[in-house]
């Protein structure tokens, strides 16, 4: 199978590697083109967004105004803080030269003069190496002023690494560009939308490290190629992070539709001591979870995970065996996101906290069978009521969690409950769940 983002050449992140391995053509093939052909190969080949919500990458670009007489940006976004996701860090470590080639097919494409590639705080090791890497581009000329000298071509582009300062939110598309103009990453309420009002209140696009490293293969081989890859909806490969109960953990590379159950038995090596796997959550930690008995059929790509209700978000498969206890596993996930909340809107900010206090009373033995519904009542009024996706990131672990094992989550709670759920809910917002007492 062939490998697109992370193919299988040795040392290929040094420069005279990639270089001798065809590196930086597909460049110099872009710019004896028109900026809108290239968006046109991009839109044909089917490229969706690798970072979670898999939108069609050249249409994103197409939206960046022709004529404007503002400067234009390119944003890569390298934050990478969804549990259960750790494969754009493959990137910056192996193929480094080929997320810089991509970028600069990009802002070509685009019209963008600067790209900020916004990496996460907490990766100290791949921010040296990616500096590493650019700091050689720049050297050998195919980054800055000597682009022009170096490709024959009046375009040049810059490139700056911004790092993160440790917060999840920020990988966040409008909370990115805050972040990187030095505020505070709040969201920002859209629209307007990036391509219109970005960075500084300038256009600009936002692509996922992965979704741009497939690039400069498109322009070399041809949307025509990459098209033909996986499935036809979501075409091209996909980088799946599989963590929890696997043998083989790690980053696979491998077409869009392969079955969730080959990456889990043939490539992670299944599960230890050949347990029955109980749940599997196939896109980071975000994502509506499967059940065990669900898997058999399901093809990993953003189509065909519809029809079972969840998302390839991020592709990272997170797979839990039959001991797993969900009702701890729930609650460390709703206690990361409370902790993530930035706070701007009430139904995230509370709710991710109600939501933790009850389930932590569930993990003690403490709740009635009647909390399950009080969860479920929650979570549904932060979904769809805020500002950004963190509200949905927090709602839909618990909703769909519970909804697929709700027989799990009634047989773990026993005690009566004393008021009806609508009043529950109203009378936690005064007394009943007091987040003062939630232990960190
Ligand atoms: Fe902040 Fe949560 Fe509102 Fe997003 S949904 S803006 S993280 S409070």
């Amino acid at each position: 199978m062939e490998k697109i983002v992370l193919p299988d050449i040795k040392d290929l992140h040094q420069i005279k590697v990639y270089e001798s391995n065809g590196g930086y053509s597909a460049a110099k093939k872009a710019f004896d083109q028109s900026p809108d052909d290239i968006i046109d190969q991009i839109k044909k080949s089917g490229l969706r967004g690798r970072g979670g919500a898999a939108f069609s990458a050249g249409l994103k670009w197409s939206f960046m105004p022709k004529t404007t007489d503002k400067p234009k940006y390119l944003c890569i976004n390298g934050d990478e803080s969804e549990p259960g996701s750790f494969k754009d860090r493959q990137i910056f470590e192996f193929n480094p030269h080929q997320l810089i080639e991509g970028i600069l097919i990009t802002t070509y494409a685009t019209q963008a003069k600067i790209t900020y590639v916004y990496i996460r705080g907490e990766y100290h090791k791949w921010i040296k190496l990616f500096e590493k890497a650019l700091s050689d581009a720049y050297e050998n000329g195919y980054v800055g002023e000597k682009m022009k000298e170096k490709f024959g071509t009046g375009f040049y582009c810059d490139i700056f690494v911004h790092k993160g300062a440790g917060a999840y939110i920020c990988g966040e598309e409008s909370a990115l560009m805050n972040s990187i103009e030095g505020k505070r990453g709040y969201p920002r309420v859209k629209p307007p939308f990036p391509a219109q009002n970005g960075l500084w209140g300038c256009p600009t696009t936002i692509n996922n490290v992965e979704t741009i490293t497939n690039v400069p293969s498109i322009i070399n081989k041809g949307w025509e190629w990459f098209s033909k890859i996986g499935e036809p909806k979501h075409p091209g490969t996909l980088l799946f992070g599989v963590s929890g109960h696997v043998n083989k953990p790690g980053v696979y590379e491998l077409p869009t539709g392969t079955l969730l159950t080959d990456i889990i038995y043939k490539y992670a090596g299944g599960v230890p001591g050949d347990k029955k796997i109980l749940c599997v959550i196939p896109g980071g930690s975000s994502m509506p979870p499967l059940r065990g008995d669900q898997l058999e059929g399901v093809k990993m790509d953003a189509e065909s995970l519809k029809a079972y209700g969840t998302a390839i978000g991020t592709g990272g498969v997170i797979v839990m065996d039959e001991d797993t206890d969900l009702v701890k596993v729930l609650a460390r996930i709703t206690k990361f996101y409370y902790h993530e909340s930035c706070g701007q809107c009430t139904p995230c900010r509370e709710g991710t906290g109600w939501m933790l206090k009850i389930l932590n009373r569930m993990v003690k033995g403490e709740a009635s069978v009647h909390d399950v519904d009080l969860l479920v009542s929650v979570a549904n009024n932060i979904e769809g009521n805020t500002i950004c996706a963190l509200g949905e990131a927090a709602a839909w672990p618990v909703k769909y969690m519970v909804a697929r094992f709700r027989d799990y989550f009634e047989q773990r709670m026993s005690k009566e409950v004393v008021l009806p759920v609508a009043n529950k809910v109203h009378s936690m917002r005064r007394t009943a769940f007091p987040l003062a007492d939630i232990k960190e």
